[in-house]
């Protein structure tokens, strides 16, 4: 019922739909074309006032060229005049308002200026030829005009203007016969012309560059006077300072700081103002202690007098001097001395002083001086311990406040600390070979950090952590890279090596004789930096490299980046243990653990992988098989140790024997395996016969005196003996037992 119901109205009001649309169509389609029409027009009338300057020009020069001296006085010039004048006078009204500019893009921008600019010049020249020519007496507003407009746009249009200048009071002087009769007049007024808009263009840059340099300034001793409040409210420590320049997202952090100050200060004046209400006092004033603590700063004051000083006062000074020694309130009344901060001869009749110390919740220290908060009134009447107890409680709501302030800024520091380094965390977390670890850790810090140079470095303590320590320069960026990276270095008395076996940064102290130290070695030297921070890579106790921070600018490395390096240091160390845990896992798997040659496992997979790709490629590969001779007498006769010593000999010299592309393998017990893949049986043959000369030629030194073995070979070859791995195993093991059969000391290969 309902869906009967609701198609038929849907189709009724479909067919008049789609009547009533071609019946609008038609009507839309005739008033589209007046439309056309009208736009085009409209849009021509818009290229003509746009490009009017141009055109106007045009019209000029060749007005000039076709007319004669005789011709200035008639009535088209002065036509030509007044319709040019109102054209422009409508140019730089539009230009007023401001609407051109906001049309287009540059480019269009720099169309307006010129089409501008042209048409100045030439509504002047019009009044000059018009008035007198080279006699007229509007001559200088030419300077005046260009000058202008050498001041207001950009040197592209300045340069033009000044270019059109000279050309049309070359062109008017020519045709109204001056040239030839006027000659050096006209030439020092074309110089006179160039030399105005030169010197009104250095005059202007000379004092636009005076205004940057002030406003900089300004902008400097702001940012300073800023920076030392928030000291002062220990918002952020002095080695900080740095950090607010070079830091990346160092514009929210001077927010930040901004915003802190100005909420601390608010909080001082509410608290300085309750004080004043309610003590009546003449004078209350906050002193703050200078994080040297050697003077006392006025940071908020609210008093009747006009003589309270803005100088430091020395901080064992005066009243506020006594409350800062005692540590404890003063109160006075009568006649006394010492109320420093008055720079007049107010001599206060009643005065209070607290201090203010800072404790740190849960610590039962003495706590720290931070300021003093002075009250004080004309005539005699004291202050009582209820004043006394209201100042107190006044001064510890304002370190409150500042320490608020200091929380939530440290609380904020370290949401985005951890939001960055949780992202740095998992880009690491994601490799599994050192090296990779080594280039992300680099890109890292020259993301975070002011460097200008970073290298990671390795530990690599030789074979089976056996050998002496080496390092290796895993990853560099910065001066020198290309020839830096990879390179590695014996432990010595350089910066890495230190790090490494003392397990901390150095140097310890933000540090500029660079150029004396090594950092690597003697011969990897780094020139140009004028900071330097290397970091150790340790995972508990272990250190296993260093991360190399430099920077040519001097103390770049101090207070935030440095704590944001060391954060990554240890991320980075982590990622690298697990990176190496990863490898050596992985190599476990696939190594013989006596020889440190690849396992069966390893040497299934290389021979499978080998036979596959020759049947796809349809190349050749060999198989080698070998077995040391009579080795049971090497055992029975020395002892499993010297038979495993010969063993690993043995495996020695396949390998530095094997080609590089060719999988060297312990088969099992004194039993080895070579496969040599893009190799034929001759090949194969002849790397066989040469590894057999060498056992038979190698003596074996061991505790019981010089041994020597001999080895039998069998080759089997794909695709001669068969393109399943089994049978070539197979067929190589039948020759191999041939040469035994034959001798020993042997290769044999398979028929
Ligand atoms: P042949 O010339 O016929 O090969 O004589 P052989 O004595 O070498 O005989 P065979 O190859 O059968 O002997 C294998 C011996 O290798 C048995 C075992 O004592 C020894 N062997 C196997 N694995 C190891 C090992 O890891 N260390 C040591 N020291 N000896 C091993
Ligand atoms: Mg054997
Ligand atoms: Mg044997």
């Amino acid at each position: 019922m309902m869906g009967r119901a609701s198609r038929a109205p849907i189709q009724s009001v479909g067919g008049d739909l789609s009547r009533k649309t071609s019946l609008v169509g038609r009507g839309l389609k005739n008033r589209l074309s007046h439309a056309g029409l009208r736009t085009r027009v409209l849009r021509w009338l818009a290229v003509f006032w746009r490009m009017l300057g141009f055109i106007t020009f045009a019209g000029v020069a060749a007005w000039l060229l076709a007319i004669g001296p005789d011709d200035t006085s008639t009535n088209a010039v002065f036509v030509g005049a007044t319709v040019l004048t109102i054209l422009l006078a409508a140019r730089i009204h539009r230009r007023m308002m401001g609407k051109e500019r906001e049309e287009g893009p540059r480019a269009v921008a720099l169309e307006q200026d010129l089409d501008l600019s042209l048409l100045s010049v030439i509504a002047v020249y019009s009044l000059v030829v018009f008035t007198g020519g080279v006699d007229s007496f509007a001559r200088p507003a030419v300077y005046v005009v260009v000058a202008l407009m050498v001041v207001f746009h950009r040197p592209a249009v300045a340069i033009t203007t000044v270019a059109v200048a000279l050309g049309l009071e070359l062109a008017v002087a020519y045709r109204m016969g001056y040239l030839s009769t006027h000659t050096a007049s006209v030439a020092a007024h074309g110089c006179f012309i160039a030399a105005f808009a030169t010197l009104y263009h250095l005059t202007l840059s000379g004092a636009v560059a005076f205004l940057r340099r002030q406003a900089r300034s300004v902008t400097d001793s702001r940012m300073e006077d800023l920076r030392q409040r928030a000291r002062e409210y220990r918002l952020i420590v002095s080695s900080e300072d740095s950090s607010l320049d070079v830091q990346g997202g160092a514009g929210g952090r001077e927010k930040w700081i901004a915003a802190a100050v100005e909420e601390v200060e608010g909080a001082l004046r509410s608290g300085l103002g309750v004080v004043e209400c309610a003590l009546k006092t003449h004078t209350v004033a906050l002193y703050l202690l200078s994080p040297d603590e050697k003077s006392l700063r006025l940071r908020e004051c609210i008093s009747d007098s006009e003589q309270v000083s803005r100088k430091p006062i020395a901080a064992g000074e005066g009243l506020p001097g006594v409350v800062l020694r005692r540590r404890g309130p003063v109160r006075l009344c009568g006649d006394f001395r010492g109320a420093i901060y008055y720079s007049g001869k107010t001599a206060p009749k009643a005065f209070v002083g607290v201090p203010l110390i800072a404790r740190r919740p849960g610590v039962s220290d003495e706590g720290h001086l931070r300021g003093v908060l002075v009250a004080d009134r004309l005539e005699p009447t004291p202050f009582d311990e209820a004043d006394e107890r209201l100042l107190s409680t006044v001064a510890a709501e304002l370190l409150r406040s500042m320490e608020v302030e200091r929380v939530m800024g440290y609380i904020r520091e370290e949401k985005d600390e951890k939001v960055r380094f949780y992202r740095a965390i998992e880009t690491l977390n994601l490799l599994s070979k050192p090296d990779e670890v080594a280039l992300a850790t680099v890109r890292l810090v020259a993301e975070i950090a002011p460097v200008d140079f970073v290298a990671v470095t390795l530990v690599e303590n030789g074979e089976e952590g056996s050998g002496p320590v080496m390092h290796r320069i895993a990853e560099v960026m910065g001066s020198g890279a290309d020839r830096l990276r990879g390179e590695a270095f014996e432990d010595n008395a350089g910066l890495v090596s230190n790090v490494v076996r003392l397990g901390s940064t150095l140097p310890g102290r933000d540090y500029c004789e660079m150029e004396r130290k090594v950092i690597f070695s003697d011969s990897l030297k780094v020139r140009g930096l004028s900071t330097l921070k290397v970091l150790p890579l340790s995972v508990s106790e272990t250190v296993v490299g260093t991360l190399v921070c430099g920077a040519t600018k001097k103390h770049a490395l101090v207070g935030d980046s440095v704590r944001q390096l060391s954060v990554l240091a240890m991320q980075a160390a982590g990622a690298i243990a697990r990176a190496r845990l990863f490898e050596q896992t992985e190599k476990m798997a696939t190594t013989d653990g006596l020889t440190g040659l690849n396992n069966h496992r390893r040497f299934q997979e290389c021979l499978a992988s080998a036979m596959a790709s020759s049947r796809r490629y349809e190349r050749p590969v060999s198989l080698i098989l070998t077995d040391v001779d009579h080795f049971k007498g090497v055992n029975d006769t020395y002892g499993h140790p010297i038979g495993d010593l010969v063993l690993k000999g043995v495996a020695r010299i396949l390998s530095s024997e094997a080609r590089n592309t060719d999988v060297v393998a312990r088969y099992g017990g004194e039993e080895f395996a070579v496969v040599l893949p893009e190799t034929d049986l001759e090949g194969a043959k002849t790397i066989a016969e040469r590894i057999r000369a060498r056992i038979e030629a190698e003596v074996f030194h061991t505790e019981v005196g010089p041994l020597a073995v001999t080895l039998s070979l069998g080759i089997a070859g794909c695709p001669k003996h068969g393109d399943h791995k089994q049978t070539l195993i197979e067929k190589a093991d039948q020759a191999l037992y041939q040469a035994k059969e034959s001798g020993r000391n042997r290769v044999v290969v398979c028929r």
